[in-house]
């Protein structure tokens, strides 16, 4: 503990002494888990708040996993900056960054999970091997660091879905906690890869939230038709110059069945890419 009341964050970079490091710790500690691929932000920060304000022990991973990404490219370019992600740490009171090389985490090689139906569609459809990928590690972090819970974003909707179906068969007792997403100011959901955006692409990609707000207020007026929500929002997201829409679809709740008719608690997500960027986002019908 600082003088400032702030704890030390330990950086491992080796698993073993990371493991050990658990190991002296656990006892009766709740233990709470933020896996991310680094390049910190506040959407991360936020999830280490929650996890402070629930856990005695929180620990991050920083991986960026080659086995998620479609195109070495995307993989190479991908912002590492761990030196600013420990400081990020550091004054959200995490206790521990795990940072492990490809070796280390997978020292007899990647052997990839099969994934359940639910990393078919959507994103799972636009990017083969993805949630396999995601999935494979997910697990692997988990079996080392075996946590109480592990939060995660709600903006990456799916990825959810994903991970909770992977991690109720192979590690039934971590609890996941679903974390809102945090915005910039002018609505665009926090992203590692906005950083990527040109400055005329930066400028449009507040579209897309603006497009999901606008299907949720005119759900509210209320149209519960998606055919028609998502023609609106199709129609909304023609502004952005450029952009190539993936998918938009209303989703019942928190499942990836598309909804018949919108609801309380229904989600709207969309895929876009803008400037060679993919960009997703969502958000909840939710009754005010
Ligand atoms: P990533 O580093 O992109 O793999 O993300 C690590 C975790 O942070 C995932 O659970 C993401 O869903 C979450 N996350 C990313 N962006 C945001 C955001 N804007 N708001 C809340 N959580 C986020």
């Amino acid at each position: 503990m600082h003088d400032n009341g702030q704890m030390t964050t330990t950086l491992f970079t080796d698993t073993q002494r990371f493991a050990d490091w658990l190991t002296t710790k656990r006892n009766n500690n709740i233990v709470g888990f933020v896996p991310t691929m680094g390049a910190l932000h506040e959407g991360h920060s936020s999830l280490f708040d929650l996890a402070r304000s629930q856990c005695d022990l929180v620990v991050a991973s920083i991986y960026v996993n080659n086995l998620q990404f479609n195109s070495s490219s995307d993989y190479d370019r991908y912002p590492r900056t761990l030196d600013e992600d420990v400081l990020v740490c550091q004054s959200r009171n995490v206790d521990a960054v795990w940072a492990p090389s490809q070796h280390d985490l997978f020292p007899d090689g990647q052997q990839l999970l099969t994934t359940s139906e639910n990393a078919l569609e959507y994103e799972g459809r636009d990017r083969p091997g993805h949630f396999a990928g995601v999935a494979t590690v997910v697990d692997r972090l988990l079996s080392i660091v075996h946590p109480d819970r592990m939060f995660l974003g709600a903006k990456d909707h799916q990825q959810i879905s994903v991970i909770a179906s992977m991690s109720s068969q192979l590690h039934p007792h971590v609890n996941i906690v679903r974390c809102p997403t945090v915005r910039e100011h002018d609505g665009l959901a926090m992203s590692s890869r906005n950083r990527f955006l040109t400055q005329s692409g930066r400028s449009q990609a507040p579209i897309i939230s603006l497009a999901l707000q606008h299907m949720v207020d005119t759900w509210r007026t209320g149209e519960t038709e998606p055919t028609r929500l998502i023609a609106q929002a199709t129609s909304d997201l023609q502004q952005i110059n450029g952009a190539t829409v993936h998918y938009i679809a209303v989703l019942d709740g928190n499942e990836l069945q598309q909804s018949k008719s919108v609801k309380h608690g229904d989600t709207a997500i969309i895929a876009v890419t803008i400037d060679n960027v993919r960009l997703i986002d969502n958000m909840k019908f939710v009754n005010v």
